[in-house]
C-alpha cells in the first residue's frame, strides 16, 4: 500500500466556499456525527446519506456530491437541520446544491429527476399546489412512455384519490412568490 505524505493531501474547498457564499452555511463545521442521516426519512432511497453528502462537499468531491440522487431525493423535511448539533441548515445546503447542479448543467445519474423537479415547480408556480395526475402524465409523456401508469391513474381517479382536473384556485400568490424569488437571485 502506498503511504501518502501530508504534502500530497489536497482538499479542494471551491464547492464548500460556493455553498457557504450562497447559503451562509459552513459545511466545515460538520464533524460527521451522523445525526442528520439517522433521522432522514429518505436515506434508504439515497445513493449517499446526508452525512456523506456533507463530507463530499467538505472535500470538494463534486461528482459524488452532485451526480448521485441524494440531493434530489431530499424532501426538505428539515429533520436534519433540526437535529444537527452544529446548527448547520443541511436542508438549505442541499437546496443550494440542487441550484448549483442545474446552473452548471451537471447531469445527475438518477433517471429523470431533473425533469420531475421542473414539472413539479411548474405545477407549484401556476396551480399553487401539487397536481398529481398532471405530474405523472407529463413525466410519462416526456420520457416517451405516455401510457405507463394509465390503468392505475384511471383507477385512482375513479376512487377519488387523485383529481382529473387541476385544482386551480388563485394562482397569483404563488406566481408572485416565484417572481420575487427570481428577483432575489439577481
Ligand atoms: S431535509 Fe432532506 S436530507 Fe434532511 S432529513 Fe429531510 S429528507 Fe433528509
Ligand atoms: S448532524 Fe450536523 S454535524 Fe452531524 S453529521 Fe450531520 S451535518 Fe454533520
Amino acid at each position: 500500500m502506498k503511504v501518502i505524505g501530508p504534502e500530497e493531501i489536497r482538499i479542494d474547498s471551491t464547492l464548500a466556499e460556493e455553498v457557504a457564499r450562497r447559503s451562509g452555511e459552513n459545511v466545515f463545521l460538520c464533524y460527521q456525527c451522523r445525526k442528520c442521516a439517522s433521522g432522514c426519512p429518505s436515506r434508504t432511497f439515497m445513493d449517499s446519506t446526508p452525512t456523506e453528502l456533507m463530507r463530499y462537499v467538505q472535500l470538494g468531491m463534486i461528482d459524488e456530491a452532485m451526480k448521485g440522487n441524494t440531493a434530489w431525493f431530499c424532501v426538505s423535511c428539515q429533520t436534519c437541520s433540526t437535529r444537527c448539533p452544529q446548527d448547520i441548515d443541511i436542508a438549505h445546503v442541499i437546496d443550494t446544491l440542487r441550484i448549483i447542479v442545474q446552473e452548471k448543467k451537471i447531469k445527475a445519474e438518477t433517471n429523470n429527476i431533473r425533469l420531475f423537479n421542473r414539472i413539479w415547480m411548474i405545477a407549484m408556480k401556476y396551480i399553487g399546489r401539487m397536481y398529481e395526475a398532471g405530474l405523472v402524465g407529463s413525466l410519462n409523456l416526456f420520457t416517451g412512455k405516455p401510457f405507463k401508469d394509465m390503468a392505475l391513474g384511471v383507477k385512482m381517479i375513479r376512487k377519488g384519490k387523485i383529481k382529473m382536473i387541476p385544482p386551480i384556485r388563485n394562482p397569483f400568490p404563488t406566481m408572485k412568490m416565484f417572481s420575487r424569488a427570481k428577483g432575489l437571485k439577481k
